[in-house]
């Protein structure tokens, strides 16, 4: 019998593994993934520096101990170059594997700025256990940092370096922290916050050019300062990684595109997690995944599952400044409604009829979110 083939060992990846697994013990499972295939949470990689963890250290196993887990061929440092849905085939170079029923857990790729200057092919970015073993040694024994990105993964790694007794400069377009995501006045305490623990903060800035200059980098800013560092980081963003599926003729559009059952336009392709767009959503966060591996192990299982949105907050690692948010639909019509008290500000996104639609909380009450969370609207019903 050909395999249920998985391609990606992300949390995606894994996550879908594991829950067919607890269904279905005897069909061959096979995953494929470009990286080593340890297994690893990727929130930690934001928050790993100051507490002086190795990229060894936050895997928490290997391939080979994953492959026993999960009773599945592993093949690791591989990549799949085609997918023929027709023949129900992929291909790895020249070799070609039946499925039965295919997973795209394939992640998403960090966004490069296209930037002048003989140092921009050395901006890091980390977006894997890989990219955080780099980053790690570029940093070690430097003392001087500049974020591209203001955005969550960017004030996290800010807040972390800061601790971690690094000099950081982080810049973005918008004028304030999470300018995206948050309202006017907690990005404002959030950028003070960030102050306070040495982060220096240019908000609606670019980045013109970055050079090399006696083994630093001088970055240009569209306003004419510069700024000299040890190590440039990206943290501008993902884009879901859609090229496989794009050349294989599935439907894709921000995301591969997938119904509630995260079925692609071909038959038995499946794809979640940060690749995925399901139901018009791309949601590149960890809980949206985690319900998506929950309904689609069943559905692989030959249980049919639909993928259920309802409210997923999202905590923000800056611990200078807890916040958590429960965005609003981006296409959500309403306004902020904003209570503070000291540090701690409660802001609500009311509709237009008066109902709850997202919320932000930061300070001390951000352990009000779970409660407040039953009471917004969920994405996908
Ligand atoms: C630094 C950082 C901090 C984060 N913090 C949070 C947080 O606090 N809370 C939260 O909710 N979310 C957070 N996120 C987002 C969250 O971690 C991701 O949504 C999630 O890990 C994505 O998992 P994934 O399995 O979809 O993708 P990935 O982990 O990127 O896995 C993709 C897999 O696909 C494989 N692959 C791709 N193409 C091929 C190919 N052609 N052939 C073979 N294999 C292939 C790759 O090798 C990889 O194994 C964070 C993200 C980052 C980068």
């Amino acid at each position: 019998m050909a395999p249920v083939i998985i391609i990606g060992s992300g949390l995606a990846g894994y996550g879908v593994a594991k829950e067919f697994r607890k269904l279905d013990t005897a069909t061959p499972l096979m995953i494929i993934t470009g990286d080593d295939g340890r297994s690893y949470s990727k929130p930690m990689l934001s928050n790993a520096i100051s507490k002086g963890k190795t990229a060894d250290q936050l895997a928490m196993a290997d391939a080979s101990a994953m492959a026993a887990q999960l009773n599945a061929d592993i093949r690791s440092q591989t990549r799949v170059t085609a997918i023929n849905s027709a023949a129900h085939e992929i291909s790895i170079g020249n070799e070609r594997i039946k499925y039965s029923q295919l997973v795209l857990a394939l992640g998403a790729n960090p966004i490069r700025l296209s930037l002048n200057g003989d140092a921009a092919d050395a901006v890091l970015s980390v977006n894997s256990l890989q990219d955080y073993d780099q980053f790690r040694r570029a940093i070690e024994g430097r003392k001087s940092i500049v974020i591209l990105g203001g955005g969550l993964i960017g004030c996290e790694f800010a807040n972390d370096l800061a601790n971690g007794g690094y000099h950081v400069d982080i810049l973005d377009r918008n004028p304030l922290p999470l300018g995206r995501l948050l309202p006017e006045v907690v990005g404002a305490k959030l950028q003070q916050k960030l102050k306070s623990i040495g982060v220096v903060w240019h908000g609606s800035e670019t980045v013109s050019r970055i050079d090399r200059s006696d083994g630093r980098f001088r970055v240009c800013l569209v306003s004419g300062q510069e700024i000299v560092a040890d190590v440039v980081l990206s943290a501008i963003g993902l884009q879901p990684n859609i090229g496989l599926a794009r050349t294989a003729g599935l439907t894709v559009n921000r995301g591969i595109v997938v119904d509630q059952f995260l079925r692609t336009s071909a038959e038995d392709i499946y794809a979640l997690g940060d690749c995925a767009e399901v139901v018009g959503h791309v949601l590149p966060f960890v809980m949206p995944l985690m319900r998506a591996v929950r309904a689609l192990g069943p559905t692989l299982a030959g249980r049919p599952t639909k993928v259920i949105y309802p409210a997923m907050p999202v905590a923000v690692k800056t611990p200078v400044f807890p916040i958590v948010i429960s965005p609003p639909a981006q296409s959500a019509a309403g306004a902020w409604q904003i209570e503070a008290e000291g540090d701690d500000i409660r802001a609500m996104f009311m509709g237009e009829g008066g109902e709850k639609k997202g919320f932000v909380l930061a300070g001390a009450i951000v352990g009000e979110a779970h409660k407040l969370a039953t009471q917004i609207t969920g994405l996908l019903g």
